[in-house]
């Protein structure tokens, strides 16, 4: 699911490992889906991203960000400038659904016996939606 504070997920215990990730992009998190299904025992996959997701044009939050890390963090413009610059180009997800659907397919090819469904929760209506991949 997306790192996204606009919603918490309420799960019983012991009935799911969560992942959070902006945009809920698992690229950079596969060793911790790998260790879910290895070690415990997940069979299935629900990817929830959700409208509005900030990762979705980065870069028209660009100043926003750099000027965060420089007031916020104490960073020098020119290290949040780096930071953005390297990392923008690899958690920009263009659109939310279309993302949540074609990271559902590169998880299944690389772990075939998963289910993954792709979902889109909603923050104008607090609604979790099952993403049609057909379209
Ligand atoms: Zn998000």
């Amino acid at each position: 699911m997306c790192m996204d504070n606009r919603k918490h997920l309420h799960i019983p215990d012991n009935f799911a490992y969560i992942i959070r990730s902006g945009g809920a992009n698992m690229r950079y998190s596969e060793f911790r889906v790998s260790y879910a299904i290895a070690v415990g025992g997940v069979k299935a996959i629900a990817l929830i991203g959700h409208n509005n997701c900030g990762m979705v044009n980065l870069m028209s939050r660009k100043e926003l960000f750099v000027k965060g890390l420089i007031e916020n963090a104490g960073w020098t413009r020119e290290e949040a400038e780096d930071h953005f610059y390297h990392y923008e180009p690899i958690h920009e997800i263009g659109n939310e659904i279309g993302f949540v659907s074609s990271e559902a397919k590169r998880i299944r090819l690389r772990y075939p016996k998963i289910l993954v469904a792709p979902m889109l929760y909603n923050v104008n209506d607090s609604r979790l939606y099952l993403v049609n991949e057909a379209d």
